[in-house]
């Protein structure tokens, strides 16, 4: 049948959320799976922060949330798993220590100055401070509709977006934040704004995230990064690459932190060639344990476990959930080819774990920062 040389990434993305929203897990796992390799991380505290990523509806979150202390972000691509995860946290109660917020798990939004403009609190400072048309955009000085302090372009003409230290002659400031604030502090003081080098740099960050330079400055380079003491993601490194996301979390790591993942993997080092064909197009870098652990040691974390997930991890809590699903989708699009397709693919993923599941499954991958 035709449907059996499609692959996954050919299906609709809003069709597999919605036919994935209506189920409790998104990928192979178990309370019992997530609680064991809890027990191997020995750093949490209340005030730990822990990033779940490709979180989904949260199915994993609310039992890491329910035994583990610190607060928990959750990161998901789709909006629609994030509005339920905020609503499964809130049905828990724990919405105080869980929070869903859509995002990418290759570009994470936690550099600081990202956290200080997602910060509540601060959004309502912007009120407060009007951030005059008049200010230079980079430093924040006031420019009055003084021609004399406007930025110049190459050719010699003003612009009022910048005062003339920030841009000269085409050349804008190409500093971070904190080395604005570092230059901007002695003037302060020396114009008496503030009393205190440490007034003048708390009132600097509050100020400058809200002009334009900063808050359009995408790469942000040399922004500092907020770093987690733990870093949980079942069931979804797949999408961003096991070695590249390893590298790329790591950098919002502490030193000793932890990573914490499940990723599909090849139980023995050779398999039947139909097996082999279809877990390369699903997830072409699948590899062994053995491998994975090494690319754990190349990648700068020192293995602390790794077990494979049993069993019931995929029948009871993924495949048996999604018959009835089927059936409900089936009904809701009947004659729908792509969603007959989609269903056959899924009926073949169970099929195919039944027939091959001695060779392949998932791994949880515990690693240490070093
Ligand atoms: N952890 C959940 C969901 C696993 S399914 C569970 O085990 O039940 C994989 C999840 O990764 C999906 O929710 C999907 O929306 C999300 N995802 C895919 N690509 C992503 C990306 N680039 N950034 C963040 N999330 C992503």
């Amino acid at each position: 049948m035709k449907h059996e040389n499609k692959s996954i990434h050919e299906f609709d993305m809003n069709l597999i959320c919605e036919y994935f929203a209506g189920l409790q897990r998104q990928g192979p796992g178990s309370p019992e799976m997530t609680i064991k390799a809890l027990s191997f991380i020995d750093n949490l505290t209340a005030e730990s922060q822990i990033l779940d990523l490709g979180c989904g509806t949260g199915g994993q979150t609310m039992v890491l949330a329910q035994h583990a202390r610190g607060n928990i972000t959750g990161i998901d691509l789709s909006p629609a798993f994030i509005d339920l995860f905020n609503a499964n946290a809130a049905k828990l109660n724990l919405q105080e220590r869980v929070k869903g917020i859509v995002g990418s798990m290759d570009n994470l939004p936690f550099r600081e100055i990202e956290r200080i403009l997602s910060n509540a609190a601060l959004m309502e400072t912007e009120e407060k401070i009007k951030v005059e048309e008049s200010c230079c955009q980079v430093c924040g000085i006031p420019m009055g509709g003084n021609d004399e302090l406007y930025g110049t372009e190459k050719d010699g003409s003003k612009n009022k977006d910048y005062c003339n230290y920030c841009y000269n002659k085409g050349e804008l400031f190409k500093g971070t934040m904190d080395e604005m604030i570092e230059i901007c502090v002695p003037y302060m003081i020396e114009g008496n704004v503030v009393k205190s080098e440490d007034e003048a740099r708390k009132m600097m960050k509050e100020l400058l995230p809200h002009l334009k330079h900063w808050r359009s400055n995408k790469n942000m380079s040399g922004a500092k990064l907020m770093e987690f003491d733990l870093i949980w993601s079942e069931g979804a490194i797949a999408n961003i690459g096991f070695e590249k996301g390893l590298n790329h979390w790591k950098d919002f790591l502490k030193k000793d932190g932890y990573i914490a993942v499940t990723h599909e993997s090849w139980f023995t080092d050779c398999r039947p060639a139909e097996i082999e064909k279809w877990w390369l197009d699903a997830v072409p870098e699948i590899n062994t344990i053995g491998h994975n652990i090494s690319i754990m040691q190349k990648t700068g974390y020192i293995p602390i476990a790794s077990f494979t997930l049993p069993e019931n991890c995929w029948i009871d809590n993924y495949f048996i959930p999604q018959k009835a699903r089927q059936e409900e989708f089936l009904k809701k699009y009947a004659d729908n080819k792509t969603v007959e397709d989609m269903i056959a693919f899924m009926r073949r993923e169970a099929d195919l774990y039944s027939k091959y599941k001695q060779y392949y499954g998932y791994a949880f991958y515990i690693g240490k920062k070093i």
